[in-house]
């Protein structure tokens, strides 16, 4: 199961060993177990021939949400471990995305986004600052008339809580984690360690190309139409360069552009603006951003990030709670981003009107 989803793009967690008759393991957004369903001895490795009966097959459950306490679970599904490596991944990718577009189209939108007014679930929109009472869409938390504080921890708690417990999670979510993990780096993590208490991290924290990333369920770009529902950072980053390696070099072309630079001006010296860190973030904001404008028919689109919310002081705020080490505040930040954004989206076919 861990190298048939790996193989698929996604990233898979195990815990490695069994418990409670079970093994544990965490692909994408889902949690699997695998048992033998008629295992009598309830706490015993299911592999155990002296307390287990090994002729009874194997079986996987898949559930989503991966912590279900809260808000009940949207996806069982069960799946003979017998089934084949490709077959697998194919059923449990089909039955994640009709659990998830089922639940999306349960959602009615009781609030508006502090900032842009936008209307979402209630329980979809978050504090990026210190305020209780501002709260945002992704599209927002960077923006500069957040006028309280950056408070980029208690944001990362509330985003994984969001991953963890609501699989109508709104995809543009990953995008600002991504942001986030990519300027923060080792600093936060530590953070958020010591902030936690019994929190542990999530892996994308430490490692942001291991971050979920939720896959438009309609017409895709052709960068990605053999990847799943979702998959790792890594793998959309891989399968976007394998597409288009040219990206960083149209980026450059756009900023120039953007700049008013004479392209025929033999100047050697000028500043190269992009922030290679920063790059899978960009990436990150255009795929699922554009996720989201699927996902959310009839809701404007927001694109409007690039229209003002990647706010030099607001990030530099952020960045400097984070500890990065990188300046938020500099016209290199902004200009990745927004240009970047734009780029990307741009080339996967996608029209920002920005
Ligand atoms: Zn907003």
């Amino acid at each position: 199961m861990i190298s048939a989803f790996s193989a698929a793009g996604w990233p898979v967690e195990s815990d490695g060993f069994a418990e409670g008759g079970q093994w544990a393991g965490y692909p994408g957004p889902l949690w699997s177990l695998m048992s033998r369903p008629s295992q009598e001895d309830w706490d015993a490795d299911p592999d155990d021939a002296d307390r287990v009966d090994l002729t009874a097959v194997p079986e996987f459950t898949f559930i989503a949400p991966r912590i279900s306490i809260n808000t009940g679970e949207a996806m069982v599904h069960r799946v003979p471990a017998t089934t084949g490596p490709a077959d697998l991944v194919a059923e449990v990718s089909a039955a994640l995305a009709q659990a998830r577009g089922q639940e999306i189209a349960k959602l009615a939108d009781a609030a508006s986004c502090s900032i842009c007014g936008d209307r979402y679930p209630k329980q979809h929109l978050l504090a990026p600052t210190t305020s209780d009472k501002l709260t945002v869409c992704p599209a927002c938390v960077f923006d500069g008339d957040l006028f309280a504080a950056a408070h980029p921890t208690r944001l990362a708690f509330e985003i994984d809580r969001l991953i963890n417990e609501d699989l109508t999670v709104p995809a543009g979510w990953s995008a600002v984690v991504a942001l986030l993990a990519c300027g923060g780096g080792e600093a936060f993590v530590d953070h958020l360690g010591q902030a936690g208490g019994l929190y542990l991290p999530a892996e994308h924290w430490s490692d942001p190309l291991l971050l979920w990333i939720w896959l438009p369920p309609g017409p895709r770009p052709a960068a990605l139409t053999a990847l799943g529902p979702g998959a790792s950072l890594k793998a959309v980053v891989a399968a976007i360069d394998i597409a288009h390696p040219d990206l960083r070099e149209r980026f450059r072309a756009a900023l120039a552009e953007d700049l008013e630079e004479d392209p025929d001006d033999p100047q050697t010296d000028r500043e190269d603006y992009l922030v290679e860190s920063l790059w899978p973030a960009v990436i990150a904001y255009a795929v699922s951003f554009g996720t989201q404008s699927q996902e959310r028919p009839g809701h404007r689109p927001p694109w409007h990030v690039l229209s003002d919310s990647f706010e030099p002081g607001t990030l530099a705020d952020h960045f400097e709670e984070l500890g990065s080490e990188l300046d938020g505040g500099s016209l290199a930040v902004t200009f990745t981003l927004e240009t970047g954004v734009r780029t990307v989206a741009e080339a996967l076919g996608w029209t920002t009107g920005f």
